[in-house]
């Protein structure tokens, strides 16, 4: 085959999450041949590992339109637009009959894991010839490696499976790998499944996310039923005021409840929080628990005797896999260059950005792209309808159609508490409030006493720029 035939090769999306098997869906409608590779053993195999979680979109954002134009022929219906699905829901719902349907369920291969990218024939330091030539996938499937070629990559793969280390300066904390039967995950099951592993115990939440949040309002629900049940929470930062948010003011009022009702329970002392945290070693002890050390406010020192401990401390892109191609990205962020500034955490918590398509999401190796939540990098805002536009412009400029590609447009809901509502001095302390994921290690802005500004962001006036791309149904 010739390096630079590439015409009659798929486009490769990694990952059937919400954002590749959108990818997908865009790419059928610009008459481009799609093949999804997924690493779980069904499509959205991430979400499903927080099924238990409930989203703050409504279904009115969760859903792509060239996806739902798919479903709608085989008489699917959207949910109730205002109902906020689990992600369990999402899956079952949503995600699991798009990729059934005829047009997708050939095009997808579970169980397949990509492990490499790279341009066939040539490495990454070769730049002669290096335009046109088809990439080459790297999978594993079932204990087998097989190489793929593509005419291009769509890197829908998320960053699920790379959270964020609990020790300071972004490295493990000492003897963090030994601690792993106590790490239970930032979302773990408190009230269903994982129930017995926290009932009368002592648990440590460590994150300033709606990861935390959602883990430790668990824990206190738990609490009323379990005697004994004991709620510990490290945060980085000097105040949980920016996870506290935007209250009414929030555009996803879920999300908005959530901040206010741990805010409650800390008040109410269900949960003990500690602040100005940094950890610097885990400790297994004789009696089977684990001992958290560190220091806390004003450099105290901090000793915690635990049960369980759930990081919430975000999450990473693994970049390990596009080691061999050309990507230009953020040094700090770890997102394509252009939107790194755009959702920078030290300038901006908000999930609300200004519309981004191919040309702010493309790399000198031209056909490749990182969408989805692995485009955000360690910035913990990323919102679904975000990645859809992203791939409705993406396929359109693989299919040439130029303007289409170019005409971003994008309706966010507003969060009601952003960094760039803050003064620089907590602007700068703060990484963001972290959508869902966490933020990492709970930096935060100063001053319990922090009101929410007006549902603004990221600007002087409400961020969404222009309506046009409506979600499914509208
Ligand atoms: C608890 C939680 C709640 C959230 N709530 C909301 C919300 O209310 N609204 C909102 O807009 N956003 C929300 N988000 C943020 C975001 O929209 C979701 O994380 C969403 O799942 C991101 O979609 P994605 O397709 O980019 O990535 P993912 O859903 O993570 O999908 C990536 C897929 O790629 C697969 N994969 C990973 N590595 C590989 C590989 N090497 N090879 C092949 N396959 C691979 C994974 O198995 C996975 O199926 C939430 C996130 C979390 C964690």
């Amino acid at each position: 085959m010739s390096a630079y035939r590439t015409e009659s090769l798929p486009v490769v999306v990694i990952g059937a999450g919400p954002v590749g098997l959108a990818a997908a869906a865009h790419l059928l409608e610009r008459g481009l041949e799609p093949l999804v590779l997924e690493a779980g053993d069904q499509p959205g195999a991430a979400v499903r590992s927080w099924g238990h979680v409930r989203l703050f979109s409504p279904w009115e954002y969760d859903v792509d339109a060239a996806a739902a134009r798919l479903l709608e022929a085989t008489g699917w219906e959207l949910p109730d637009r205002d109902a906020l699905p689990t992600g369990a829901e999402l899956v079952d719902r949503y995600l699991a009959p798009l990729a059934a349907t005829a047009q997708l369920s050939g095009r997808i291969r579970t169980g397949t894991r990509v492990v490499a990218v790279s341009r066939v024939g040539v490495d990454k330091t070769r730049t002669v010839g290096r335009e046109g030539r088809a990439y080459l996938v790297r999978t594993v499937a079932d204990g087998r490696v097989l190489d793929l070629t593509a005419r291009a990559v769509v890197d829908a793969s998320g960053t699920w499976g790379q959270p964020n280390p609990l020790g300071a300066a972004g490295l493990p904390a000492v003897g963090e790998a030994e601690a792993a039967p106590w790490l239970v995950g930032p979302l773990p099951d408190v009230l269903g499944a994982d129930r017995a592993r926290f009932a009368g115990r002592h648990t440590l939440v460590v994150g300033m996310g709606h990861s935390a949040a959602n883990t430790l309002l668990a824990l206190v629900e738990l609490q009323q039923d379990e005697p004994g049940t004991r709620v510990s929470w490290a945060i980085r930062g000097r105040s949980p005021a920016r996870l506290y948010g935007g209250g009414d003011a929030d555009g996803l009022p879920a999300r908005g409840l959530l901040g206010s009702t741990l805010r409650t329970a800390v008040q109410a002392g269900h949960v003990e929080l500690h602040r100005e945290v940094t950890l610097t070693r885990l400790t297994p002890t004789a009696g089977g628990q684990l001992q958290v050390t560190g220091t806390g406010r004003d450099e105290a020192p901090l000793r915690l005797t635990v049960d369980a401990l759930a990081a919430a401390t975000g999450f990473r892109p693994d970049l390990d896999m596009l080691r061999e191609v050309r990507l230009d990205l953020d040094p700090g962020v770890e997102a394509p260059a252009r939107l790194a500034p755009l959702i920078d955490p030290n300038l901006h918590s908000c999930g609300t950005v200004p519309p981004h398509g191919h040309r702010d999401l493309a790399h000198p190796d031209e056909g490749l792209y990182l969408v989805g939540m692995k485009s955000y990098g360690r910035a913990p805002t990323f919102l679904l309808a975000t990645g859809y536009e992203q791939v409705r412009s993406i396929a359109a400029a693989l299919a040439g159609d130029v303007e289409a590609a170019g005409s971003v447009q994008l309706q966010l809901p507003s969060t009601g508490v952003c960094s760039t509502d803050l003064g620089a001095r907590e602007a700068a302390e703060s990484t963001g409030v972290g959508f869902a994921t966490g933020s990492e290690h709970g930096y935060s802005a100063e001053g319990p006493e922090l009101e929410p500004e007006p549902a603004a962001c990221c600007g002087p006036a409400p961020q969404p720029v222009s309506i046009g791309a409506p979600a499914a149904g509208r």
